[in-house]
């Protein structure tokens, strides 16, 4: 009955693990949820009110599909100023979530066996999304300390591959990729002629290192598709909101897509995301606490002699488990069965059977009763 399409699709595996560990909260069992991928914080209030103000006035309606020009010219601002990158709002579409504008990017992009490289671990809605459109995606696992690994992605081109997916800071390991590491990324495309989607939703949780746009080097702006949103930076995920940022006959063909889909971004969610965008927005506590937690969980990870590369931004960090014979499945259904502390396998980011992606985005409170009862987890399997 269903499509061959949808039939060949998996579950996201980070939505899986939240759902087990709802299902025993709602049995009574208190769970620590490390496995969540948003803040922990509310949405700042003048980010309410400015959305409260635009229901009261009735700006309650349809908006073009591109999303309000105030609000595409208030972007394009900030990607000028803050990332580099010369473009106007011609160059953006405002999308239901960022990961509405992956699809349509995807979607506007590959054919049917056309092959995407995605560098793992990554995000796992990329690669369901390749498959989704009918496309193959190729992943290639990075170097040990999650850089970039460029003679395999050289190895794995062929004259199929039209794209290439990075993630900086990145979903799972908080690696933030370095301009050296990034000039051989663009070298590569220019060379085999590919497109670049840079996912960049996690640029300002950033603790040490600096964010570079990959769309703001010599010759990348006509291949890359900058994606972004309001979802981790302003605490949004519920209120939907992300764009794309891509040449203009990309955004188009991307805009064709989401009249023919969600019409548009809910039009007091475009407002509020205008009011984001102002400099009197306070992000900077949120981003000092994360880093507060990142220290404490690195430390007590270390104590507790796992293995790991210090996560220098977004709010994960992906260990290696410490028990032999174990692997990421079997040591995340232990820890929330016996334990009732939620995280995600590492297998749910690629061929990482080993690890397990932690989440840091949770009161730190809920950090320190996590990690004792993964203290007395790894004391048990003494
Ligand atoms: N990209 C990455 C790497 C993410 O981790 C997420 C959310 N987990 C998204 C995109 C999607 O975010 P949203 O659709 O809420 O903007």
């Amino acid at each position: 009955m269903l499509s061959k399409r949808v039939s060949s699709l998996k579950e996201s595996g980070t939505l899986k693990a939240m759902i087990k560990a709802k299902e025993l909260q709602a049995k009574g069992i208190k769970v620590i949820q490390l496995d969540v991928g948003e803040p922990d914080f509310p949405t700042p209030i003048n980010i309410i009110k400015a959305a409260e103000k635009a229901m009261e006035n009735g700006f309650t309606h349809y908006t073009p599909s591109l999303g309000i020009p105030e609000l595409r010219e208030a972007i394009a601002n900030k990607l000028r100023e803050e990332n580099k990158i010369d473009i106007n709002k011609d160059n953006i579409i405002v999308t239901p979530g960022s990961k509405q504008a992956i699809f349509y990017a995807i979607m506007a992009l590959i054919d049917e066996g056309d092959e995407v490289i995605i560098p793992t671990p990554a995000w796992p809605s990329y690669m369901e999304i390749v498959t989704l459109v009918g496309g193959k995606a190729k992943e290639v696992p990075t170097n040990s300390d999650f850089s970039l690994n460029i003679e395999k992605i050289k190895e794995a081109i062929t004259k199929r591959t039209k794209l290439i997916i990075v993630n900086s800071p990145n979903n799972p390991t908080g690696y933030v990729m370095d301009i050296k590491e990034i000039k051989a990324l663009c070298d590569i495309a220019i060379d085999s002629n590919l497109f670049v989607l840079s996912d960049e939703i996690y640029e300002k949780l950033i603790y040490e290192g600096q964010h570079i746009s990959i769309a703001s080097l010599p010759n990348m702006e006509e291949r890359t598709i900058t994606i972004n949103g309001f979802s981790k930076t302003y605490a949004m995920t519920g209120w939907r909101i992300g764009y794309a940022v891509a040449p203009k006959n990309l955004i188009s063909a991307m805009n064709k897509i989401q009249q023919h889909t969600v019409s548009c971004v809910a039009s007091f969610t475009q407002i509020a995301a205008i009011e984001a965008l102002k400099p009197n927005t306070p992000i900077i506590p949120m981003i000092e606490e994360f880093k507060r937690r990142r220290d404490y969980i690195c430390k007590a990870l270390e104590e507790l002699s796992f293995k790991f590369i210090k996560p220098k931004g977004a709010f994960y960090i992906f260990p290696e488990i410490p028990i032999d014979n174990m692997n990421s499945n079997e040591f995340c259904d232990i820890l929330l069965e016996k334990y009732g502390v939620s995280i995600t396998p590492g297998s749910a980011f690629g061929n990482y059977n080993k690890h397990i992606r932690i989440s840091y985005a949770n009161s730190m409170e809920n950090i320190e009763e996590a990690i004792k009862r993964i203290s007395i987890f790894m004391n048990e399997r003494k």
